[in-house]
């Protein structure tokens, strides 16, 4: 999966913040939370969500070119499965350009809609 000197050390996927989830649960949210790293199911899910949309161009072009789509819309997949996923979903799996992944895994939250239908999607709980 990852480009070694920029794997992601704690978070993964189209992910999440671990931060932003902590914070969810120390204000009593109902939402549940999940542990990214141990799941990964968003960024195995569609071959269409991983997409550029309002990074800069300097941010893309941090991101080593074998992980890049052909048509330069977004991550390269394999299936539905981003190329810079690693790991085994639901078990352990990391993000291979963590620093620079796209903003569209920047915004996907643990516990919001996008998240639940992943981990349904990979048979993950989802409350
Ligand atoms: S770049 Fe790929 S592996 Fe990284 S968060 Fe986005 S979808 Fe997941
Ligand atoms: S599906 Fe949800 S819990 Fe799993 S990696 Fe994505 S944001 Fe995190």
């Amino acid at each position: 999966m990852p480009q070694d000197t920029d794997r992601n050390p704690a978070e993964p996927g189209l992910f999440a913040l671990a931060a932003a989830a902590s914070l969810s649960s120390s204000q009593h949210s109902t939402a549940p939370v999940f542990d990214c790293q141990s799941c990964g199911a968003c960024c195995s899910y569609s071959a269409e969500w991983p997409r550029f949309s309002t990074e800069e161009d300097a941010q893309l072009d941090r991101i080593p070119e074998k992980y890049v789509a052909a048509n330069l819309s977004g991550m390269r997949c394999e299936g539905v499965r981003c190329s810079a996923l690693s790991g085994e979903i639901g078990k352990s799996t990391a993000c291979g350009i963590y620093e620079v992944r796209p903003d569209v895994c920047r915004a996907c939250m643990p516990g919001d809609d996008d998240c639940l239908m992943a981990r349904r999607a990979h048979g993950l709980p989802t409350s």
